[in-house]
């Protein structure tokens, strides 16, 4: 917004708040069981105790490692997942020496990475070649391989999610195989490994599909909902990138899109959007037990007029920092439910006072990954927030059942209870999925007990 600091006028400034919190998934990690140090995930819902810590140098070590190591061998990106598919007492695994760009055929529009890259990263290197992604999402911290593996996505009614970008890939398994795969070698093998959740095996190297780099204005203004949710589907098919932020609780919300354009990018100010949430909360603090004052403050305090525009390279606009640390749960609908599903999710969350996030709403372009949350449908997305200190279970519950009753696919990395009878009537290639995670992998050992309940329902 214009007005950076003090979204809601005369609730006062709000400085940003410090950086992440240290994350052991960046930690150095140790071959030896002893020394091995706790895991924990971004929010810290999430831990663990592994007996062994470990960095493999190379695909030789990770296939020694995916055999011989304890199990349930676990594979970790940058820990930035909310569901708990890293927990494990045996072995956490990250491949911080599988990261950079290996290489670039740039006539064929396609760059190989070491699939523990940073996404910033990826970005970067890609951007020094004059190339880019074609999306991202909301941050940029992630591996690519952990990114892929729970269906990470951006939002652009026609841009599919991260995985849909890729050509290739290479998966080292629990038995010690290095396979290769891609839309062409191995096509159902790439199809499910495409999003895994790292059930079928550690992937080692990533080839994606990139383009030439390219500059996008953003805009960001804000409307009253009910105007806003009527002139979504429209906005989403004009520009490349559309998304909305809905404020629990004071009957506005924030557009933002991006568009691609032939200007000079220009350095990018001070985001305003933790001093939003900073207001939001501080006006939930205030009045949160009186829904009806908390409506009318933000009616007087809010300016309707505020307005943020921004050009710069497209990776440095579409990923932004997150310093307030959060829980998290999304679903993705059909897109015919989007904006229905969205109605209910706002009045679920409406009847916690003690909410304050805003809701994410998002559009993404449907693609064929066996457990893409997007497979074969045209989707949107929307995500709800609870303080990492604050209780969450309220998003899971209340507007899981929102979700559920849309026909909505829960976001891998995020908070759901889907059973996996429930997830198998959601995805048409479940069952062959787990038939090749079986094959793949017989003993199990890449199981831990989170996913073995959503895979096995045990
Ligand atoms: C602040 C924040 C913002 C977010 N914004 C978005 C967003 O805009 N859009 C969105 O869709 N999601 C978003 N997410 C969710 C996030 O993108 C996903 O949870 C993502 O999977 C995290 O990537 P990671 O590298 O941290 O992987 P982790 O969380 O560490 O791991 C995720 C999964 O990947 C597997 N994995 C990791 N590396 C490999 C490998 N080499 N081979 C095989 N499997 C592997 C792990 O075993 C695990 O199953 C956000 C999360 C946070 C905390």
């Amino acid at each position: 917004m214009t007005r950076r600091r003090g979204f809601l006028a005369g609730l006062g400034a709000a400085g940003v708040a410090a950086g992440l919190r240290p994350d052991l998934a960046g930690a150095t990690p140790t071959a030896t069981p002893p020394a091995a140090p706790r895991w924990r995930n971004w929010s810290g819902l999430e831990h663990c105790q592994p007996r062994a810590y470990v960095a493999p140098a190379d695909e030789g070590a990770l296939a020694e490692l995916l055999q011989r190591g304890a199990a349930p061998l676990r594979c970790v990106g940058a820990g930035h997942s909310f569901s708990a598919l890293v927990p494990s007492e045996g072995t956490v695994l990250a491949l911080d020496h599988f990261a950079g760009l290996r290489r670039v055929d740039a006539g064929a529009g396609l760059a190989s990475v070491g699939a523990g890259t940073r996404l910033s990263l990826v970005s970067q290197a890609l951007h020094d070649q004059g190339l880019a992604l074609q999306n991202l999402p909301d941050i940029d911290v992630q591996t690519l391989a952990g990114a892929c593996a729970t269906g990470t996505h951006g939002t652009g009614a026609s841009l599919p999610a991260l995985h849909a970008q890729l050509d290739a890939l290479t998966l080292v398994t629990a038995r010690g195989e290095r396979l290769t795969c891609s839309r062409s070698e191995r096509p159902e093998l790439f199809a499910a490994a495409q999003v895994s959740l790292g059930a079928l095996g550690v992937i080692s190297e990533m080839t994606l599909r990139v383009r030439p780099r390219f500059v996008l204005k953003r805009r960001v203004w804000l409307r009253p909902i009910a105007a806003l949710l009527d002139e979504a589907p429209a906005l989403a098919a004009k520009h490349r990138h559309f998304e909305c932020y809905l404020l629990p609780f004071t009957g506005v919300g924030a557009v933002i899109v991006h568009d691609e354009v032939n200007e000079a990018p220009a350095p990018r100010g001070h985001s305003a959007d933790e001093d939003v949430l900073k207001d939001l909360k501080r006006l939930r603090d205030w009045a949160g037990r009186f829904p009806k004052l908390r409506r009318w403050l933000a009616a007087k305090l809010i300016d309707l007029d505020q307005r943020e525009e921004a050009t710069d390279w497209s990776w440095k606009l579409l990923s932004t920092v997150r310093p307030t640390l959060f829980n998290e749960s999304e679903a993705h609908v059909p897109r015919e439910a989007g904006l229905a599903c969205l109605r209910d999710a706002l009045a679920a969350i409406e009847r916690h006072d003690e909410a304050f996030f805003p809701l994410e709403f998002r559009y993404i372009r449907g693609d064929d990954a066996w457990l893409s949350p997007f497979h074969r449908r045209d989707s949107c997305s929307i995500a709800v927030h609870a303080a990492a200190d604050e209780p969450w279970q309220y998003l899971v519950k209340d507007v899981g059942q929102v979700f559920r009753k849309h026909g909505g696919r829960p976001h891998w990395g995020k908070l759901h209870d889907r059973s996996a009878a429930e997830l198998a009537a959601l995805y048409p290639r479940w069952r062959d999925f787990q038939a090749l995670r079986r094959e793949l992998d017989p003993q199990g050992r890449l199981l831990n007990p989170y996913l073995r309940r959503l895979f096995e329902g045990s």
